[in-house]
């Protein structure tokens, strides 16, 4: 097989100027030349998907200018590289929506949880595009199922189911497709919430408002992006509207998204008749991504933040931190961080040690865990061991609280010392609020990550 060819060079170069970037990107680029024989052109494409979306989308296009090229009729054939298949059940009616589209005014609604930064005025996070997704093959698929959606939403992928582990890109993916859609159709109105903040609508309905506002704020759309569908975990109430809405949307033809840790059928505390919804249209997963992509993923970051790193870095990063491409990414910014707080030179063995996960021979004391923690969040060390209970003050102390407890050998009793006499209960219920809050808000994360590293390097430099 020849990669390829004149001719499909040609071709490609033509549709490159029609066509756009990540529909290019996606379906036209990564198609090889395999043969051309009496007008027939055959294309390798990486999987079935990408086959039978090019052929029902992209066909006569594709002709149309292999004919340009070649000045005769060209026939266009696809054949994919790997045998994989893809779920989806095709029994569901392609349905063409039409009734949104005189509606004339544009709108991103957004998610108001603090977890989102740098929105745009609609509410998408800006960074989370398809430009800056990097393709691996842990992630093809559910990429290329995500580009279809946006490029022909409401159509036999709804839902488009996309599952994966923690911190693999599933927000990101499905952000992207809010993007594309928008630029594709300026009218088209876009809504993106987390499961957390739905329910919470729900709650606020039944309390207040009622649920006319929530049925107008979320029916009223033509691509709706639900995020972290596994929340819906054990909330009966909150399932039974979602079933209804998810009816009322897929019934009008919208475009529906839904993001899970978990494959549909593994959901628990989950309705049946939800999880058969669910598994409807495309079920698309993402695998933890191989050293290869997660190199790439690193070089693009470093690209986008005009930083250098010398190669040995990113792959020694790349190398190490395997399963998260969150962690991945923190792991970059704070290699980035220590060269230059430290003004230490951005070498492997320099960074590495600062790196290390699990870094030994580091002495914290109660009192520098104090006096960071008060620095950071501006709270005087008195207020931070008082009983103050106002929230910046409280939440501080948590967090001062939690650090204590990983980064001194100190039992609860003592730390409860610490903190001006509390009680080992009230240190315990500290840690636990912020565990909880570490697995769901990333900006805690990256608070307590970022007071441990100044931790580390303080008792570094005392060392
Ligand atoms: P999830 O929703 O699956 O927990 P996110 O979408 O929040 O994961 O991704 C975590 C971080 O990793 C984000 O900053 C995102 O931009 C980045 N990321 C994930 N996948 C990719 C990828 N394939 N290419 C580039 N960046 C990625
Ligand atoms: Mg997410």
């Amino acid at each position: 097989m020849q990669a390829t060819n004149p001719i499909w060079a040609e071709v490609q170069q033509l549709l490159q100027k029609t066509l756009s970037k990540p529909s290019f990107e996606t379906w036209i680029r990564p198609a090889k030349f395999n043969c051309f024989e009496n007008g027939l052109l055959t294309l390798i494409t990486p999987n079935s998907f990408s086959s039978d979306w090019l052929r029902k989308n992209y066909c006569e296009t594709i002709e149309k200018a292999a004919k340009e090229i070649c000045g005769h009729d060209v026939k266009v054939v696809f054949k994919s590289e790997a045998n994989s298949t893809y779920s989806t059940t095709k029994d569901n009616l392609n349905k063409q929506k039409n009734s949104f589209k005189t509606k004339s005014f544009s709108n991103i609604s957004q998610d108001n949880s603090p977890k989102n930064q740098f929105k745009n005025p609609n509410g998408l996070n800006l960074r989370y595009v398809f430009k800056r997704f990097v393709v691996g093959p842990n992630s093809r698929l559910a990429h290329a199922a995500a580009l279809a959606v946006a490029e022909s939403p409401g159509r036999e992928f709804n839902p488009l189911f996309i599952c994966g582990g923690v911190g693999l890109g599933k927000t990101h993916l499905m952000q992207a497709i809010g993007h594309y859609r928008v630029e594709i159709d300026r009218e088209a109105k876009v809504k993106y919430v987390s499961t957390e903040t739905f329910t919470n609508d729900v709650i606020s309905g039944i309390r207040r408002d009622g649920m006319t506002a929530i049925r107008d704020k979320y029916r009223n759309v033509d691509l709706i992006l639900i995020d972290d569908i596994q929340f819906l975990e054990g909330k009966e109430y909150t399932q039974e509207e979602f079933f209804h809405t998810f009816n009322a949307l897929h019934e009008s033809g919208s475009q529906i998204v839904i993001a899970s840790d978990r494959p549909p059928n593994q959901l628990s505390g989950i309705q049946e008749r939800l999880i058969s919804r669910f598994s409807m249209g495309m079920t698309a997963d993402i695998q933890p991504p191989d050293l290869e992509t997660r190199t790439a993923i690193l070089q693009k970051k470093a690209e986008q933040e005009r930083m250098s790193l010398p190669r040995d870095l990113i792959q020694f990063i790349a190398g190490r931190f395997t399963s998260n491409i969150r962690e991945l990414e923190g792991a970059f910014t704070r290699a980035v961080a220590f060269a230059s707080i430290t003004g230490l030179p951005m070498t492997v063995q320099s960074i590495a040690p600062m790196l290390d996960p699990n870094s030994v021979g580091v002495v914290v004391t109660p009192r520098q865990v104090i006096n960071k923690v008060s620095d950071f969040f501006k709270v005087s060390t008195d207020e931070l061991i008082s009983s103050s209970r106002r929230k910046p003050v409280s939440q501080a102390r948590q967090i001062g609280m939690y650090l204590m407890r990983h980064s001194t050998s100190l039992s609860l009793p003592r730390i409860g010392d610490e903190f001006g006499g509390k009680d080992h209960t009230t240190v315990m219920y500290a840690i636990e609020q912020v565990e909880k809050k570490l697995s769901v808000d990333p900006n805690v994360a990256t608070q307590v990550q970022k007071i441990r590293d100044l931790l580390q390097i303080d008792s570094r430099k005392n060392s």
